[in-house]
C-alpha cells in the first residue's frame, strides 16, 4: 500500500461554517489524501462553496438530493483504493491521518469498511439537552458515516448508497448491511474524530421524526429484524402507536358522546405522554425553555412519528433492492443522437450518428421509455426560431422513431434558467413527465454538461465521447461508452 495514493476523502456538504473547520483540520494532517472531493449538496448552489481552507479540493454539485446521492457522486469520482467518507460537521484531531493509515494498514483484504470512533463533546457545566444527548448517541452508532472508510471495491460491489434514503438517517446502516451481505467485513478502527453538537432549536426533535419513513424502507428492504441486523436500537415507535391510538380513541369517543370510554382513553393518552416527557426532561438541564420544549414536542412527536411511518410504508410499499432498474434513458440530441451541426435550424441537415436507430430500438424493445434533453441556445441567440427547433426535432423522430418526452431549453448561458444543462431542470422535468424518480433514469450525452445535469438531478449518466469532448470531461465521467450501442448495452446490462 502506498499511503499517499491509496486513500481519498469525500465530504458531502450543506455549506455549513463547520466545513471550513473540517477542511482546516484536514489540511494540517501529516499524511494527505490523494484527492479531496467536496460534494456541494446545497439546493441553491448559485454561490460557490468556500473550500479555500483546502484549495486543491475538487467540488462537485449534488443538487440537494441528500447525503446518499452526494457520497455516491464523490466516491465514484475517485480512483483511490479507499474512500474515506467524512461529514462536514466533524473535526479531525492532529494525529488522525497517522491513526487512519494504521487502521487501513491493519485491514486485511476481507475488510470492506473501517469506522472511526466518534467523540461528541458535551457541556461540562450543565446536563446535556435532549438534542445534545441525541447527538451524543452517535458515539455508539454502528457504521455511522460521520467518518468511515470504505474500500471502493466494496462500494462498487453494492452500487454504493441507496439514494432512496433522502437524509442523513439509515442510509449508512443500509449500506453496511448490504456490504456485509456481499461478503465483506466491517470493523471499528482506532482513530478518533470529534463531532461537535450543532446548534439547533426546540423543534428539531419533531423534524427528526421524518426518519420514521426511512425505517419503513429499512423494514421493506431488510425484513422485520433489521434493527438487530443493523445494530440499531429499536426506538419508541410501538409506544408512539399506543399513545396515538389512545389519543384518537379519546377524540372519537368524545365526538360519539361515550364519556366513560373518552375518560379512559384520555387517561391512557395523558399517562403515556407524560411518561415520554418525563423520560426526556429528567436527564436534561430542566431549564424553563427546555421543559416547555420537551412538553410540547412530547405531545406532538407520537402522532408525527406514526404519520411519517405510514407515509413511508406507503411510499416504499413496492421498493425492491438497490440499485433500482433503469426505466428510462434520456439522450442529449446534438453530438449524441445526431451529428452535431452547430445551431442547426434545417431538418434536411439531420443525420443520426451511426448505430443511433438500433440503440433506441433496443431500448424500446426492452420496454424502457426514451426521451431527449437538449440545449438550444440558438433560439436565445436569435439564430433559429423555436419553430425551426421543433421541425428539426420532428425530423429526428422521422428518422429514429417516437420519443416519450422532449425537453428543450431555448435559453442562453447567461439567462440563469434552471433548465440549461448542466442545470438539472430538464432531466428532472423529463423524469416527472414519465412518472419516474430521477434515480430510475440514465442520461446519455457527449459532454460534461450532460453528465453534470444528470448527476445534479439525481440520475445516472453515461458519457459517449466524441472529438469535441474534453479530456477532463472523459476522465471525470464515472460511466463511459465508446458508442451509443455500447451505452445502451451498459444500461440494459445493468438492469439484469
Ligand atoms: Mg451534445
Amino acid at each position: 500500500m502506498t499511503p499517499s495514493s491509496s486513500w481519498a476523502v469525500v465530504v458531502p456538504s450543506l455549506g455549513r461554517p463547520s466545513l471550513r473547520v473540517l477542511l482546516e483540520s484536514l489540511a494540517v494532517q501529516e499524511h494527505q489524501p490523494s484527492a479531496v472531493v467536496v460534494v456541494d449538496d446545497r439546493r441553491d448552489a448559485s454561490t460557490a462553496l468556500d473550500v479555500s481552507a483546502y484549495p486543491s479540493a475538487r467540488v462537485l454539485r449534488g443538487g440537494g438530493r441528500g447525503p446518499a446521492h452526494a457520497r455516491n457522486l464523490g466516491w465514484q469520482a475517485l480512483d483511490a483504493e479507499w474512500a474515506v467518507l467524512v461529514d462536514d460537521d466533524v473535526v479531525l484531531p492532529t494525529d488522525w491521518s497517522d491513526r487512519l493509515l494504521a487502521d487501513l494498514a491493519a485491514a486485511g483484504p476481507e475488510v470492506g469498511g473501517l469506522q472511526a470512533r466518534l467523540e461528541v463533546p458535551l457541556p461540562a457545566d450543565r446536563r446535556p439537552t435532549d438534542w445534545e444527548r441525541g447527538t451524543a448517541g452517535l458515539e455508539r452508532a454502528a457504521w455511522a458515516t460521520a467518518e468511515m472508510a470504505y474500500r471502493r471495491a466494496a462500494l462498487a460491489a453494492v452500487h454504493g448508497f441507496d439514494e432512496r434514503f433522502p437524509r442523513a438517517f439509515r442510509e449508512d446502516a443500509d449500506l453496511a448491511l448490504r456490504v456485509r451481505r456481499a461478503g465483506w467485513q466491517l470493523l471499528r478502527g482506532n482513530r478518533l474524530v470529534v463531532h461537535p453538537v450543532r446548534p439547533s432549536n426546540p423543534w428539531a426533535s419533531l423534524r427528526q421524526q421524518r426518519g420514521n419513513a426511512d425505517d419503513a424502507l429499512m423494514r421493506r428492504l431488510h425484513g422485520p429484524q433489521w434493527h438487530e441486523d443493523a445494530e440499531c436500537p429499536p426506538g419508541r415507535l410501538p409506544l408512539h402507536v399506543l399513545t396515538t391510538g389512545a389519543g384518537a380513541t379519546a377524540l372519537a369517543a368524545l365526538l360519539g358522546r361515550r364519556h366513560r370510554l373518552a375518560g379512559l382513553a384520555v387517561a391512557a393518552w395523558l399517562a403515556s405522554t407524560l411518561d415520554f416527557a418525563v423520560r426526556r426532561i429528567a436527564p436534561g438541564p430542566r431549564t424553563r425553555d427546555e421543559v416547555l420544549a420537551m412538553l410540547g414536542t412530547s405531545v406532538a412527536i407520537p402522532p408525527t412519528a406514526v404519520l411519517h411511518r405510514l407515509a413511508g410504508a406507503w411510499r416504499h410499499r413496492q421498493a425492491g433492492p438497490w440499485p433500482v432498474p433503469v426505466r428510462a434513458v434520456l439522450f442529449d440530441r446534438d453530438g449524441t443522437l445526431v451529428e452535431d451541426v452547430p445551431y442547426n435550424g434545417d431538418p434536411a441537415l439531420v443525420r443520426p450518428v451511426p448505430g443511433a436507430a438500433q440503440a433506441v430500438a433496443a431500448l424500446r424493445r426492452a420496454g424502457l421509455r426514451i426521451g431527449v434533453v437538449t440545449n438550444q441556445s440558438a433560439v436565445a441567440r436569435g439564430m433559429v426560431t423555436r419553430q425551426q427547433v421543433d421541425e428539426v426535432n420532428a425530423r429526428v423522430e422521422d428518422l429514429l422513431g417516437p420519443f416519450d418526452t422532449w425537453q428543450v431549453c431555448p435559453h442562453g448561458p447567461d439567462d440563469g434558467c434552471p433548465c440549461r444543462k448542466p442545470a438539472p431542470g430538464m432531466v428532472a422535468a423529463a423524469a416527472a413527465d414519465l412518472g419516474l424518480r430521477p434515480y430510475e433514469v440514465v442520461v446519455v450525452g457527449d459532454i460534461g454538461a450532460d453528465v453534470d445535469a444528470a448527476h445534479a438531478a439525481g440520475a445516472r449518466a453515461v458519457l459517449v465521447p466524441n472529438e469535441r469532448t474534453l479530456a477532463a470531461e472523459v476522465e471525470a465521467a464515472p460511466l463511459r461508452a465508446g458508442t451509443l450501442g455500447e451505452a445502451v448495452e451498459l444500461v440494459l446490462g445493468g438492469r439484469r
